[in-house]
């Protein structure tokens, strides 16, 4: 089973996407992402339960 996301299923403007076999390696891959691209959004506990909301098992 692989954990798979993308920032278009979040609604952004984004082509962004990623995939890793555990949800925690995909949000590291995420809180990259968002820290690089995405500096408005605060990784707050309730957005960070949002984005796992996201999370796909593909
Ligand atoms: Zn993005």
């Amino acid at each position: 089973m692989t954990k798979s996301i993308s920032c278009h299923d979040a609604g952004k403007d984004c082509e962004w996407s990623a995939s890793a076999p555990t949800e925690n390696e995909l949000m590291v891959k995420i809180e990259e992402h968002v820290k690089a691209e995405h500096k408005e959004i605060e990784l707050t506990p309730e957005n960070v339960a949002n984005i796992k909301t996201l999370i796909k098992e593909i």
